[in-house]
Parts: structure tokens; sequence; C-alpha cells
């Protein structure tokens, strides 16, 4: 830290995303993303859109809000389209937190809540998850604050159904529920239908993981029209051009093919019960996935062991280091040959401890 940087945040701990490596890894299985390239005519489209770069891009995205809200049978207005859906969870965290209005989440979850916090300058309260990872709704009763949850949950991959996440809503109409749907379709159950029933309802989606597009940056709020207005508010005193221009161009493409992301997304999840099913007969225990990855551990194996152990074969995969799942590791579903190698590399090490 040099001396200039702000006393405010002096205790800042930056978020640490997955390792991207250059070199010598050869299997990635770290970022949950997605192991298919986009569609072929998202980079026709990019390709098109490359010769009016000389013009600023749209800061109300227009055509790709068009786009979507079709898609979801929700109105433009409905809509708030963003740098990747981390700025949109950021912009909530902006919007509606405050020193009376702590942001409410629970101990295991999506790790960059509290930096959010943090960088924004609010409080925030921990609601620890059940024994067994479950995220019980009675535990957000009145919950005296804005909550966040992200459905399904990572790292721990597990769902609430949308009728579990109305029980929230009903129990906190003064506070706002964030839903973070990041892996929302991979098996899970969506609650954009309940935005027209609850004005205390944000949802956030991502291209970044069922749209294979992570690289795009390019994530999206859906809520009713007097919250997205204040989450405009913010976009357009931090970042009114926060979506360039290729990236809103790829987001129509890559919607206007929706099916073969859709089809993608069902051969991810065939794998993901493929290779559940083979990690559990080498004695690995499991949560019941509903994303594109599986938090597996092993009763010989320590997390941290195993991700080193791994990572000398090739293969990346993620370990946290927080004390409640240190024994866990999450694993993202790749393509069947990468994770035929990852079962591969796992029989192995294992034989090699007995
Ligand atoms: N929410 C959750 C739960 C995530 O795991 C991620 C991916 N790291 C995000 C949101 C943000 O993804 P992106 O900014 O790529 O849309």
């Amino acid at each position: 830290m040099s001396r200039f940087f702000s006393e405010k945040y002096s205790t800042l701990k930056a978020y640490v995303p997955g390792e991207q490596p250059r070199n010598q890894i050869l299997i990635k299985l770290n970022t949950n993303e997605n192991p298919f390239p986009p569609h072929p005519d998202v980079s026709r489209r990019v390709a098109e859109e490359v010769q009016r770069l000389n013009l600023y891009s749209d800061p109300e995205c227009h055509s790709l809000r068009a786009t979507l809200a079709k898609r979801l049978g929700v109105s433009p207005e409905n809509l708030l389209i963003t740098n990747g859906s981390d700025e949109i969870l950021n912009f909530a965290f902006m919007a509606f937190c405050d020193d009376s209005r702590p942001a409410v989440f629970a101990d295991i979850t999506y790790g960059f809540y509290p930096v959010f916090a943090a960088i924004d300058l609010v409080p925030f309260r921990t609601v620890p998850l059940r024994e067994d990872f479950r995220l019980a709704p009675e535990d957000y009763d009145h919950a005296g604050g804005t909550v966040f949850i992200a459905n399904p949950n990572a790292p721990t991959g597990l769902a609430l159904s949308r009728e579990e996440v109305r029980g929230i809503l009903e129990a906190n109409p003064d506070n706002i529920v964030v839903i973070d749907e990041a892996y929302v379709d991979f098996g899970a159950e969506s609650c954009v239908p309940l935005i027209r029933e609850y004005d205390n309802l944000l949802v956030t989606q991502t291209f970044s993981k069922s749209r294979s597009m992570a690289g795009m940056r390019l994530g999206f709020g859906i809520a009713c029209e007097s919250l997205i207005r204040d989450l405009k508010t913010i976009q357009y005193s931090t970042n009114p051009y926060n979506v360039d221009l290729l990236a809103e161009a790829a987001g129509v493409a890559c919607l206007e093919r929706d099916e073969y992301n859709q089809e993608n997304a069902r051969i991810i999840m065939e794998t993901r019960e493929w290779a559940g099913a083979c990690l559990r007969e080498l004695g690995f225990e499991l949560t019941d996935s509903r994303t594109n990855f599986v938090f597996a551990r092993h009763p010989a194996f320590p997390g941290d062991s195993l991700y080193q152990a791994l990572k000398e074969k090739g293969i990346l995969i993620r370990h946290f280091s927080v004390e409640r799942i240190r024994d866990w590791n999450r694993i993202s579903i790749g393509s069947r040959a990468q994770m035929e190698a990852l079962i591969r590399a796992l029989t192995e090490l294992l034989n090699d401890r007995t």
C-alpha cells in the first residue's frame, strides 16, 4: 500500500478471482467457465460491430434489453445491463445498503459479497448455513437489512425452490431481496416471474456461465421499474458506458441462438451427473449441485492437498481456505473428455495413497 492509499480502504481485502494461468495447465476447472465456445453467430456479429468502435456504446443497451425482455417475458424497463453480474451486484450494494440497512448473506456464499460491502463502506451480517450447507429460508425472517442470496449457492451448489424464495420475500416486505442467479440454468428454478408480484425483489443473471461468454463481461438485473431506476442512477453516476459496443452486439447474437446455449447446459448437466457418480465411486462426498460445478470432499484427502496434487498433474480446481469448507473443493464441469481426464487423475492419486 502506498502512503497515498485512502485510510478508508486500509483494511480492504480485495476479492481473489480463480487463477487464469497462461501456461502449463492442461485442464482448467477452477472458475466455472463453460467448456463450449459461444455460437459462431456471436463472432460474426462482433466482427461487424468492430467497424463502429469509433462510436460510444449505447448506455441504455436498447437492442439487448429488447431482445432479453422478449426472452424473459418482462418489459425492457424491468432490465438493467451491466459489465458482468458482478457489476449489478455492486450497484445493489451501493443502492440498497447503508448503516441502517446492512447487507445480510450466508456465511458460505459468493466470496465477493463481503468485498462489495467493504468497498462500498456498508456493514454486513452473515447467517450460517445449516450443518449440511442447506440455506434455511426461515433464518431470513425479518432479516433487518438487504438480503443477498446466490441461488443456486456457490460454492455449495445447492438451490432453493421458487416457493422458498417467495417465503423469504413475504417475510421481508420492507427489505430488498437480491437473488443472484448466476448458475440458475443448470437445473434450478428462476425467480424472474416473481418480479411482477414483489417490488422488493432484484434478480441478477449473467452471460458468463450458461451463455459461454465469461470473457465478454455481460450481466443484468431484473426487477420492478422503480428498483431498476435506482440502479440506473448508480450506473450513470459511475460509468454510463458500462457495457461496450461489442458486448451488447454479442449479447443480442447469443440470445438469438439461445437454443444452442440450452443444449450445451443440458450436456453440462448430463456430464455433471456422470462425473458425480464416478466421484462417489472413488469415495467422494458431494452436495446435490444444480450448477456447472460440483462441491466435493474425500475422507482420505484434505482439500488443499488434493488441489495441489491435481495442479501438479495439470488440472486446476478451486480450493477455499475458509475454515468451514477447507476439506472441500469446487470442481467446474468441463467437457466430457476433461472430466474423464480428471477421474483418471484422481484414480491414480487415490491408488498412490493406498
Ligand atoms: N455470482 C456468483 C455466485 C458467481 O459465482 C459469479 C462468478 N464468479 C458471479 C456472480 C459473477 O459473474 P460475472 O460477473 O461473470 O457475471
